[in-house]
């Protein structure tokens, strides 16, 4: 098995099984017997290992992994650099619990984190293990702080399936079913998908309906301003199609939030840690946020979250808001290798192979009827599929089976919002692996398409 895979290119796909093989095929009946059926899974792989942007499965086929395991791994799988920093930490001190002790990696950390966060205010850190409980810190400390009792979320956001983040989260309602009564007071509104603007117009002429909604709707009825605590928003919508707001639309929102006091909270969780091919998506429309929410790349597949807020806005009292996990020595030490990297030469590489993917995709509406729109910011792509241009209904089924195809020859996709294909792969990708996964798209599309 292993010569096979090491007579082909070792920075691409080489599939000799069909799929899934039987060593993958035995472990998927196994799983069905004791996994939770709410697990999503699409592609039957079962992967055993992984370098850079390819994972191999434990049938010795190696895929080229354009999900980096849901943006996360940022630095690739298995960073030497950062298997060291886990290796080292993790023979000195596994765990201690900084919620009662202290340990340098957190501080370190949590100083890094300050010193990068959008804009210059002074900022403090609180430690979680994951997307979720990111948001759950930012919901409790925009009510603690400013007293106020409600949120108001976009919908087609997602933020998490914990209670508290779920409130917020209104993907897609099996998210949600069954699960109320949720966290009361959160109220939603329409997310500036200018592709299927909400409010009908278009994007070069809108006044920004999706911030006046706000406005002159849910201030005036069910959100009063004086008791908003916060405005949570992913700024670049994720789970829901990859879909980039306009920077009028931030100027527009900064502004309601400082005319009423209320707090900006940016879910950077899948858009951060150098994606967007800048450190965060904030930095692309020069957004400071009150909080902001962090956690998938930030330690490269170690778990690990973070609410970053304002110092002066965390205030709160020992034993207010803590977890015995959360900002663990090894996974601080991981997010410290993985800053570096970044900082040194992946966020450049993002944004450089980003405008490479871009260019060539940008061609895609004008050369394929199914796609509609292709859209994104460095590493961040969504390819938006339709049935029909002039509708703009979704092209649903179709995406489906260009994903589908797409893994049989050794590409990993995932697929975000109705009906787009979503680009994300670690941003250690190279221009070799970016051109193989858009000529295989090509190919998959062209015979999706054939196919009917
Ligand atoms: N926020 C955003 C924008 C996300 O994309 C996700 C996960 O996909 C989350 C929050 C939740 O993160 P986790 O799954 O680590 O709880």
């Amino acid at each position: 098995m292993a010569q096979i895979v090491d007579r082909v290119r070792p920075d691409l796909p080489h599939i000799h099984t069909s799929l899934p093989g039987p060593r993958a095929a035995a472990l998927i009946e196994r799983d069905k017997n004791v996994i939770s059926p709410s697990y999503t899974r699409g592609d039957p792989i079962v992967v055993d290992h992984g370098e850079g942007a390819m994972v191999v499965d434990v049938d010795g086929n190696r895929f080229l992994d354009f999900n980096a395991g849901i943006a996360v791994v940022a630095t690739g799988h298995c960073h030497p650099r950062v298997v060291e920093a886990i290796q080292k930490q993790a023979a000195r001190l596994i765990h201690m619990s900084g919620t009662d002790f202290y340990y340098e990696a957190m501080v370190a950390l949590a100083e890094k984190l300050a010193a990068i966060a959008p804009g210059s205010v002074a900022r403090r850190v609180s430690f979680g293990n994951s997307g979720a409980e990111a948001i759950e810190g930012a919901i409790k400390l925009a009510r603690y702080a400013t007293g106020r009792p409600k949120i108001i979320a976009f919908l087609g956001c997602f933020h998490g399936r914990t209670m508290g983040a779920l409130s917020l989260t209104s993907r897609k309602a099996v998210q949600r079913a069954g699960f109320g009564p949720l966290l009361p007071d959160v109220v939603h509104t329409p997310y500036p998908y200018c592709y299927r603007c909400p409010f009908g117009q278009e994007p070069e002429t809108c006044a920004v309906e999706c911030v006046k909604a706000i406005e002159e709707r849910l201030f005036k009825t069910i959100a009063p301003a004086r008791e908003t605590a916060a405005i949570f928003i992913e700024p670049v919508l994720g789970e829901g199609g990859y879909v980039a707001p306009p920077r009028k639309f931030f100027d527009e929102l900064t502004r309601l939030c400082a005319e009423n006091g209320i707090l900006l909270v940016l879910d950077e969780v899948q858009s951060g840690m150098g994606r967007t091919g800048k450190m965060w998506a904030a930095d692309h429309f020069e957004v400071v946020p009150d909080i902001l929410a962090v956690a998938k790349g930030i330690a490269s597949g170690m778990p690990l979250g973070a609410t970053v807020a304002r110092a002066n806005l965390m205030t709160w009292p020992p034993g207010a808001h803590a977890s015995t996990f959360g900002g663990n020595p090894v996974a601080c030490e991981a997010a410290l290798a993985t800053i570096a990297l970044l900082e040194e030469e992946l966020v450049e590489n993002a944004a450089r192979m980003g405008s490479y993917l871009m260019d060539r995709l940008r061609q895609w509406p004008s050369r394929f009827p199914a796609v509609g729109e292709v859209r994104g910011l460095g590493l961040m792509i969504g390819i938006e599929l339709v049935r029909d241009r002039q509708t703009r209904e979704p092209g649903t089924v179709l995406r489906e089976r260009v994903l589908q195809l797409a893994f049989e020859r050794g590409l990993l996709v995932l697929g975000a919002g109705d009906s787009t294909i979503r680009l994300c792969p670690p941003l250690v990708v190279t221009r070799d692996q970016c051109e193989f996964a858009a000529a295989t798209l090509e190919e998959c599309l062209t015979q999706a398409m054939a196919e009917g």
